[in-house]
């Protein structure tokens, strides 16, 4: 049997949910969305869709999913036959979501985890993809948590606020490059996969969303010291990023004079500033700098 034809039978088998079964559930669970859980779900099966097509999840595979909310989304998952393991913050949510699937997707294999999904350093089976709709107020905080604990995770795609995901995609030099771009860099490389409406969500958020997808690199950039080193000099040189990195760094590299020193023998330019600098610079100043002396 091929896959195509296992694939069309097990979706035979699975309904996604539109706008009424959404708020069907919702009142049935008494649930008022939060802001403050970010709680906007998705009610459009075609958004469903195209979320799993873009992260190109295949029969068999082990996806992670962070906030599955009412199930929009994870029945998308398993419409297409991936194993998946979600992490719901909401206990109301998170005890509903496994009734929801017996009923629209009987004989898929989904695990709900009930926890804040910041928590989360082991999982019952190692994710191979990340996908998911975030919660917005720690879409990017979230996001880095699982890219460092689950080095299984190869590649996935997430929804996000539109400013959030054009930041974490951005290049060097553009406007938006900040230190979740570089940090991002670190794990791999990202890119938008477009828009979506504010009109598939309920309730309606004020602000427009994007597809984001990444691809883990083969190989971690360094060890977990370094990122550490890294990661600090990145938010260093954030915090003031319209300075040079002589003063930007300061901080954390000593004196401007010593700063200059570490920068240059990394091979960076002390005038430049933070916008300019991919994670492999970073990186270069924060081993130069432990030679140095330690990273503070
Ligand atoms: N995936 C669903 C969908 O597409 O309709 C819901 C997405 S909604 C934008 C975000 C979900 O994340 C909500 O269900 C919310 O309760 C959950 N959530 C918020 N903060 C969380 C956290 N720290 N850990 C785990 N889940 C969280």
């Amino acid at each position: 049997m091929g896959i195509g034809r296992v694939m069309s039978e097990r979706e035979a088998h699975v309904t996604l949910l539109g706008p009424t079964e959404i708020r069907d559930l919702a009142e049935l669970l008494g649930i008022v969305p939060t802001k403050k859980l970010g709680q906007n779900f998705v009610i459009d099966p075609n958004t469903v869709r195209r979320i799993v097509r873009t992260a190109g999840v295949r029969t068999g595979e082990s996806v992670v999913e962070i906030g599955p909310g009412l199930g929009s989304l994870t029945l998308g998952l398993l419409e297409v036959g991936a194993s998946v393991v979600a992490v719901e913050i909401d206990g109301r949510l998170a005890a509903q979501l496994p009734k929801t699937v017996q009923r629209l997707a009987p004989d898929s294999s989904l695990t709900v985890i009930h926890r804040d999904a910041m928590h989360v350093i082991e999982l019952p089976s190692a994710p191979m993809r990340l996908v998911a709709n975030l919660p917005y107020n720690v879409s990017v905080p979230v996001l880095l948590h699982f890219m460092e604990h689950f080095p299984t995770i190869v590649a996935g795609v997430v929804m996000v606020q539109a400013e959030v995901g054009n930041r974490i995609a951005a290049i060097p030099g553009s406007k938006v490059y900040g230190a979740p771009s570089v940090k991002a860099e670190w794990y791999g490389s990202w890119r938008t996969h477009g828009q979506v409406s504010r009109q598939i969500f309920w309730p309606v958020p004020n602000v427009d969303s994007v597809l984001v997808g990444f691809e883990r690199r083969e190989r971690p950039l360094g060890d977990e010291a370094e990122r550490l080193a890294t990661f600090t000099l990145i938010d260093a040189g954030f915090q003031q990023r319209r300075k040079m990195l002589r003063q930007s760094l300061q901080s954390v590299l000593g004196d401007t004079a010593t700063a200059s020193e570490i920068i240059e023998a990394a091979g960076v330019r002390p005038e430049s500033r933070s916008e300019q600098l991919t994670v492999h610079d970073f990186l270069a100043i924060a081993r130069i700098a432990d030679r140095h002396t330690k990273i503070h």
